[in-house]
């Protein structure tokens, strides 16, 4: 068990200077934030530190500027926009997040401040994890505390490095109730255990998928995924990119949980010339010529139907197919439904990753009505397959 900010008295943290490390990688469009839902999910951490005394320094990275200073991956517009929302205080802005000018700042704020540091990785020895720009970096705070749980897969110098220069270095909220979830899936999940797994590649997820097949009573596949999968039993997918590294391990997969793995029989298929022209709905084979973007209706049925009937947990990772365009978004969009009615019904329903969020929207379904949505799509999946987290496994341990 990891420490968190709950298990020290309120008053510990007055006139301490704390640094978060948020995960405030947000889009923004014309120099404003246009999807504030991950700023939203470390707002309760900012609260508690700042009602209680401490000065808060935030740290985030936005997008892949390579060590660079890059204009339009600024922070300044998520100052404004947490300023707004925030109920303890202005946000306070400095356009580095190292240096002199920084530590003037930090050295003015008084308790219960917010300050919002630039673009971590607009140096590049945040990816590195340098540990002289580490060092710098903790120069800044008396407490380290860690509520970028979709970064924590990552032994970045803010997630990392800089950490081993406190002796406290805690989870905050968001981290503390994503451990709670995620390890409680990984450890005794409520049976039956029904895993929905979509997305773009194999590649990206295979050691959750050994992990989580081996422990679920079912699992759904859809998305890019699927494809593999059904190239490995020899069925024609089109011109359905599939990962050949993986249809070995597909096949053995598919031939040791035989009824306990299930794959789409219909697709939604468009020619690979022309996907947004002439989509067609497509039972068994993909022709030559075509790619598979969605699951068809059957399939969408079957699944959903599994999904309803289950009473332990749900846990998804990864759109269905691809959602984004609407002629391609009903299976996912049902999936999400389905996922729902079965929180209603009391199910236990997780769902992870950046996608799963904007498929929740797309389908209409609220936030709270799944019982958790992780932050972090390649981090949860890292933890599920019984990987460690870098940036979790360093902060301190309960005694
Ligand atoms: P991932 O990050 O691996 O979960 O992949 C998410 C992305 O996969 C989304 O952008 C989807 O549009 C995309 N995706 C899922 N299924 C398909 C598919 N059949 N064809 C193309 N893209 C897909």
């Amino acid at each position: 068990m990891k420490l968190s900010i709950t298990d020290y008295p309120g008053d510990f943290y007055k006139g301490k200077r704390v640094f978060l490390r948020v995960d405030f990688n947000v889009p923004i469009a014309r120099g404003k934030v246009s999807e504030d839902y991950r700023i939203r999910r470390s707002m309760p951490t900012i609260e508690y530190l700042a009602n209680r005394g401490a000065a808060v320094i935030l740290g985030s990275h936005l997008g892949r500027p390579k060590g660079k200073v890059v204009r339009k991956l600024s922070l300044r517009p998520i100052a404004e926009r947490l300023s707004e929302v925030l109920k303890v205080s202005q946000v306070k802005f400095v356009d580095d997040c190292i240096g002199k000018d920084v530590k003037y700042t930090v050295s003015g704020l008084e308790h219960g401040e917010v300050l919002l540091l630039e673009n971590l990785r607009f140096h590049k020895e945040e990816v590195s994890n340098d540990s002289d720009f580490s060092k710098e970096l903790a120069s800044l705070a008396d407490i380290y505390v860690n509520d970028a749980f979709s970064t924590s897969h990552r032994s970045h110098a803010s997630t990392y490095g800089m950490t081993l220069f406190f002796n406290d270095r805690l989870a905050g909220l968001l981290v503390q109730k994503e451990l709670d979830v995620l390890s409680k899936i990984r450890q005794h999940p409520y049976r039956p255990f029904i895993v929905i797994v979509g997305g773009a590649k194999i590649r990206d997820k295979i050691n959750a998928l050994k992990t989580l097949i081996n422990k679920a009573d079912t699992v759904l596949i859809g998305g890019g995924v699927a494809y593999t999968f059904l190239a490995s039993k020899g069925i024609s997918v089109g011109e359905s990119p599939i990962e050949r590294n993986y249809l070995k391990w597909a096949k053995e997969v598919l031939n040791s949980n035989k009824n306990r793995v299930l794959l789409p029989d219909d697709h939604v298929i468009a020619p690979i010339s022309d996907t947004k022209g002439r989509t067609r709905l497509i039972q068994g084979q993909i022709p030559s010529g075509f790619i598979g973007l969605d699951i068809g209706q059957r399939t969408s049925k079957v699944y959903t139907h599994e999904i309803m009937s289950g009473e332990g947990t749900i846990f998804w990772n990864g759109p269905m197919g691809f959602f984004e365009k609407e002629e391609f978004s009903h299976g996912t969009i049902d999936i999400a439904r389905a996922i729902s009615l079965a929180f209603w019904r009391g199910a236990n329903t997780v769902v992870g990753g950046g996608d799963t969020v904007a498929a929740l929207r797309k389908a209409e379904v609220l936030e709270t009505e799944v019982d958790f949505v992780s932050t972090g799509g390649g981090a949860s999946l890292v933890f599920l397959g019984g990987g460690d987290l870098p940036g979790i496994s360093v902060l301190s341990d309960k005694i």
